[in-house]
């Protein structure tokens, strides 16, 4: 089987970039595991499925219609790149990812994106549940007023008018809800490297993945 990187950790801590950027130095393919719950609560939504709707939501996730081109998510053949990643949607993709039934029905689908010659799979439970027997496992994270200050950068260079305090506010109650939740917590494994890049560049992060996939 083709090797897999697994690159978990919390939200903005830049293991997007990383693990994209990763994938690219080795020619290998990536999977945003984040994408697919996001694309979840946000079908379940134009569904008008509650998201304490176990069972319904989980129909939703079973039969979910994504596709990754490139940089776009397409959702029932629909762009949905931007829709997905708005605050509301980051908000209701941790509410989905925390129901069992909804991370069962995910499973196979994302251990499908394994193929030659590999694969970087960024998420939270890549290295745990989804790929236990990943060649490379590493928790990537950075304190949580790092995650805020990047994450309030990205918007400002977006043109959105943001704020450092909810930003903070809204990061500490996803990695409450992200470590606490019955299935699947985030946390590191033991057999997963760490890599604490507050300090750390995204280059810098880059190298540290790369010299560890080559050992
Ligand atoms: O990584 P991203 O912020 O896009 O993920 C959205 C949400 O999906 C996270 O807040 C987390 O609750 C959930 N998630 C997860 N397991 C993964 C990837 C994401 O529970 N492997």
């Amino acid at each position: 089987t083709a090797p897999v990187i697994a690159i978990d950790g919390p939200s903005a801590s830049g293991k997007g970039t990383v693990a994209q950027r990763v994938a690219n130095a080795l020619g290998y393919g990536y999977l945003d595991s984040g994408s697919l719950y996001r694309l979840v609560a946000l079908a379940g939504q134009q569904a008008g499925v509650g998201y304490d709707d176990e069972a319904g939501i989980a129909a939703i996730a079973a039969a979910l219609s994504a596709e990754f081109r490139g940089d776009q998510v397409l959702l029932s053949g629909n762009d949905v790149t931007e829709a997905i990643r708005s605050e509301e949607m980051s908000a209701a993709s941790s509410k989905v990812a925390a129901l069992p039934a909804v991370r069962a029905a995910l499973i196979e689908r994302q251990r499908a994106y394994r193929r030659w010659p590999g694969l970087v799979a960024d998420g939270r439970d890549m290295g745990s549940v989804v790929f236990p027997q990943a060649e490379v496992k590493i928790f990537l994270t950075a304190s949580v007023e790092a995650r805020a200050e990047r994450r309030y950068k990205q918007l400002i260079a977006k043109g959105v008018a943001a704020n450092i305090r909810p930003l903070l506010q809204d990061l500490r109650e996803r990695d409450e809800r992200d470590a606490s939740r019955s299935v699947a917590p985030l946390r590191k494994g033991e057999d997963a490297h760490l890599l604490d890049t507050t300090e750390l560049s995204i280059e810098q992060a880059v190298d540290a993945v790369l010299g560890w996939a080559r050992d």
